[in-house]
């Protein structure tokens, strides 16, 4: 099996382009976001204490999305590999990860970074709020909150990955989706070289 982390800042575009590379390539696509959202929309205990903390901009506690995450590991088989797209967001979640694939005799693939500017961030996700209508995209001040704590607690995976030859990095600033499509594409090309 793959492991593939689609990693960036808020807006990036990870589940957008996350949606080419599962196609492509016969991936399983595990948002936590969306997997958080679902759980919210269905009224679960889990569900209502993400809540409160999403609709801040706040990350959720580690174990309640490693937890969502393990059980997909554990149910579905019926593909190449998986794509990561916000996990993991902090240092521990990432070893963590590293823990339960090793317990499967598996590892992380690759990362693939998005990269957008913190200004590009606000209009992205402005431009966002009008089509998807999420809570967290609606006010600036926690739209800016997530970007303050995926500088603090995510960034610093870039250098863990860094450490282990596994991030791969790519400008995903065009104006088009098709143009930063191609860019992403193009990365994981080059990665399964
Ligand atoms: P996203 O859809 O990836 O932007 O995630 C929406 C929100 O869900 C985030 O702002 C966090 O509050 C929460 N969330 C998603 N993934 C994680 C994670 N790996 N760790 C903690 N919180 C998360």
């Amino acid at each position: 099996m793959k492991y593939y982390i689609m990693f960036g800042p808020p807006g990036a575009g990870k589940g957008t382009h996350a949606v080419a590379l599962r196609d492509k390539y016969n991936l399983c696509h595990l948002s936590t976001g969306e997997l958080l959202r679902a759980e919210i929309a269905a009224g679960t205990g889990l569900g209502i204490k993400a809540k409160a903390l999403i609709e801040k901009g706040n990350l959720v506690p580690d174990e309640m999305v490693e937890k969502m995450i393990e059980k997909r590991f554990n149910t579905i088989d019926d593909v190449q590999g998986f794509l990561l797209d916000g996990f993991p967001r902090t240092l521990g979640q990432a070893a963590d990860l590293d823990k339960m694939l090793a317990e499967r005799g598996e590892s992380v693939t690759a990362v693939i970074s998005l990269m957008i500017p913190d200004e590009m961030v606000h209009a992205r996700i402005r431009g966002r709020a009008a089509v998807e209508g999420r809570v967290d995209d609606a006010s600036d001040v926690v739209i800016q909150n997530r970007i303050n704590t995926y500088h603090a607690q995510t960034e610093p995976l870039i250098e863990y990955y860094s450490k282990q030859g596994k991030y791969f990095e790519v400008d995903a600033d065009a104006p088009t989706i098709e143009e930063n499509r191609a860019r992403v594409l193009g990365l994981m090309e080059k990665i399964n070289k």
